[in-house]
């Protein structure tokens, strides 16, 4: 047996034993069939756990969130494309930075990290700028735990034939998407969040239609361009380049455990622990960074407290010492830390790293 930790930080998540085990197979070259088809299989079981069905298809990339969200804006603007991107956390910063690195035409909204896109500002720009013909948004802002307003920023984007790239890395998996009723364009996500896998393999759900036509973009790097990783599957059944293989057997197991739980059960659960976090928070006097309406349920910004003693890292460091890990704040409108309520924990998991936080809290009092 493995010593279980409690990672309450905003993935790589806790994992079940049994994805742990998954990860000691037999030794395969992954240009063999039998890799063919377990890849084959990951890739239909990352569409179906966003209701892609048969128009939409998945690419699995070696390497992070971070390479799938490179890949997807490396791959899909054309010469003479230009991409608003909704700025309001580092992740939305990130998108933003990776199209400066390419020179892409880009156009940012920026917000204050903790305060909440306007979709009628977001009609006004696209309106003021006829030439933007794609939308960079966040799903789940993991800077503050917001949940961006995904449905009618999509449906925006659709009436307008602008093409959307969600981030969908840190929901994907926790809260219920359904492609078929919001029609995302291209939607990342990693396998180390709420799909509860091992970290490296970055995943992309992307609209049949639209990805094949970008066949004509040049590509703008070799390795990860997107089109060429999904021809070549296309063509082969193989990963181009070599894939972290154990890690890929690991997600097959984590997502036939998803398809266990259902996404029903697997948001209830979540909701289930933040139900417990919410009740200690309000015990204790700490204050939520963002109203409950905005919140994912996922991850939750906490102002740090003005105690007299209070320190973030020795809390931390306590909580650590008790196999729990929490996580600090980044760059938010006020100083926070954040405690994450995702992967393979339960509702007592929960209350048992709450007692330890109390704990800490009341050597403060004494
Ligand atoms: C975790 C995360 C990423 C990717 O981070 P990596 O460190 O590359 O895994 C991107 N976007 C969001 C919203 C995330 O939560």
């Amino acid at each position: 047996m493995v010593k279980r930790n409690i990672l309450l930080n905003p993935g790589p998540a806790t994992t079940t034993d049994s994805v742990k085990q998954a990860l000691v197979v037999p030794d395969i070259c992954p240009r063999e069939q039998e890799f063919g088809d377990l890849v084959a299989g990951i890739r239909r079981k990352t569409v179906d756990v966003v209701n892609g069905g048969d128009n939409y298809t998945s690419v699995l990339l070696s390497g992070s969130g971070t390479l799938a969200m490179e890949t997807c804006l490396s791959s899909v603007l054309g010469q003479s494309d230009k991409i608003l991107i909704i700025d309001n956390g580092a992740y939305g910063k990130r998108a933003e930075q990776i199209v400066q690195v390419y020179g892409m035409p880009h156009l940012t909204y920026r917000l204050q990290w903790g305060d909440f896109p306007s979709v009628d500002h977001v009609e006004e720009l696209l309106k003021q700028n006829p030439d933007m013909t794609h939308l960079f948004m966040v799903h789940h802002e993991t800077t503050t735990g917001m949940l961006n307003p995904l449905e009618p920023i999509i449906a925006l984007c659709r009436e307008r034939n602008i093409i959307t790239v969600i981030d969908a890395i840190s929901s994907y998996a926790g809260i219920p998407v359904d492609l078929q009723q919001t029609p995302a364009d291209y939607l990342i996500s990693s396998s180390n969040k709420c799909i509860q896998g091992f970290a490296g393999i970055g995943i992309i759900i992307a609209a049949i239609d639209r990805l094949e036509a970008t066949e004509r973009i040049p590509p703008r790097n070799f390795y990860m361009n997107l089109y060429q990783n999904y021809h070549f599957w296309k063509t082969t059944q193989q990963f181009q380049f070599t894939p972290p293989v154990q890690i890929l057997y690991a997600l097959d197991k984590a997502l036939d455990e998803f398809f266990l739980e259902t996404q029903e059960g697997r948001y209830r659960r979540y909701c289930e622990c933040y139900q417990v976090l919410i009740s200690t928070l309000d015990e204790l006097n700490l204050t939520c960074l963002i109203p409950e309406a905005q919140r994912s349920k996922l991850l939750t910004a906490i102002v740090e407290p003005e105690i007299p003693g209070y320190s973030f890292n020795e809390l931390h460091d306590y909580l650590y010492q008790k196999d729990i890990t929490i996580y600090p704040g980044k760059g938010a409108k006020e100083n926070t830390f954040r405690i994450a309520n995702i992967g393979s924990i339960d509702k007592t998991d929960m209350q048992a790293a709450m007692t330890e936080l109390r704990s800490y809290f009341s050597t403060l009092q004494s």
